[in-house]
């Protein structure tokens, strides 16, 4: 018996064509399929959801987020942040290394709705040891180990360097070198994390190359991506030249309105939205990924942008191939959302506040054509029509 939804009357946003089009989507068997092939199903085995009201995207992608519960002392449930929160896949950012990925695997990847997968830290601790985790150089995986957990684990998506004085000590530049030579062998990504130096930006944007990924780009510490007058520094540039990615990251103190607006005001570069989520910040200020794409959508970026970044731009940052779109034949992983109105005071890492009129509220969440998540109030429920 084949399973075939049709998801009917959402306002549904198209990543790819940038638009939005209220309209039915057909799913057959977990994939995207046209409305007319689920049609010619037994009319009984067809399941309908009525989105009449509500936004339908292709399922969102976090790309920072720390979801090693119980093992690092940030960990945060993967789907309290994951499909309850409209989010179908996350990537964890460095909290597991060489050393426990098997442990995140086992406990993590494999228990969780929302499908999960990972930024390796390239010290072998990961993050279970403390949040200094490149200060010892002896903690680094050797390009042995690297190429052997690469090939043998395809939820390892890159590479996670946190390049900040706390996390570095006296390593400075070293780690990100050594992760740029593992990068060069085996043709993953770098997410790059910048924070407070050493090491400086300029020592780390030139290590960079196509396809890797700077995260908390946007941050509001001294001596980021913008100088005094707003422009990019001319090392961030040229990375954007040559194919680097910037992520936001939001974070506790990693997000920061003003660099935002500033970056807004003189640039029209692609960019991620993610959450670097965990315990502490979830409350606050970061709250959720659509949380954070509201506060996106407040600074004057088009709902159809937000989504894209975190669909189709987020896919394509990671190279994955089922996920991001509505392609007919594509994993049916979607986020069914309300844009609520109203008046939201909501912060940033700085502490500086925005007034937010729609704020995105996750209604429904299906991973492979299956509800994984459906907020209980105020549902239209599945119903056979
Ligand atoms: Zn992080």
């Amino acid at each position: 018996m084949n399973e075939a939804l049709i998801i009917q009357n959402g306002l549904v946003i198209d990543p790819e064509a940038l638009t939005i089009i209220e309209k039915d989507i057909g799913i057959l068997n977990g994939r995207f399929a046209p409305v007319e092939e689920v049609l010619k199903q037994d009319r009984n085995e067809i399941q309908y959801i009525n989105a009449s009201g509500y936004y339908v995207s292709p399922g969102f992608i976090d790309l920072h987020a720390h979801i090693f519960k119980d093992y690092t002392e940030l960990g945060i449930d993967a789907d309290k942040v994951g499909v309850e929160q409209g989010v179908t896949t996350i990537v964890d950012a460095g909290s597991s290394g060489y050393e426990n990925y098997n442990l995140f695997k086992e406990e993590i990847i494999n228990t969780s709705k929302t499908e999960i997968l990972a930024f390796l830290n390239i010290s072998r601790k990961g993050l279970c040891h403390g949040l200094s985790e490149l200060a010892n150089l002896e903690d680094l995986m050797t390009l042995e180990e690297a190429r052997e957990i690469f090939e043998k684990e395809k939820s390892i998506v890159g590479l996670k360097a946190r390049m900040s004085g706390s996390v570095v000590k006296d390593s400075g530049i070293q780690p990100l070198k050594h992760a740029r030579n593992i990068a060069d062998h085996l043709h993953k990504p770098i997410m790059v994390h910048i924070g407070n130096p050493p090491p400086n930006l300029q020592e780390i944007f030139p290590l960079l190359n196509k396809g890797d990924i700077v995260t908390h780009a946007f941050h509001g510490k001294k001596h980021g991506v913008l100088n005094e007058t707003g422009e990019m520094i001319p090392e961030a540039l040229s990375a954007i030249g040559r194919g680097v990615r910037f992520d936001i990251g939001h974070g506790t103190s990693s997000f920061s309105y003003r660099t935002m607006r500033r970056f807004k005001e003189k640039y029209d570069i692609a960019f991620t939205i993610s959450t670097d989520i965990y315990k502490k910040n979830y409350s606050h200020p970061v709250g959720s990924l659509m949380v954070t794409m509201s506060k996106l959508l407040a600074l004057g970026y088009s709902l159809t942008e937000v989504v894209a970044a975190v669909t189709k731009w987020a896919a394509d940052t990671i190279h994955l191939t089922e996920q991001g779109t509505l392609s007919y034949g594509a994993r049916a992983d979607v986020t069914i959302f309300g844009l609520e109105e109203g008046n939201s005071l909501l912060a940033d890492s700085e502490g500086d506040e925005l007034t937010c009129h729609q704020i995105l509220t996750p209604y429904m969440t299906l991973r492979t054509g299956k509800v994984a998540y459906k907020k209980e109030d105020g549902i239209k429920n599945i119903r056979a029509l």
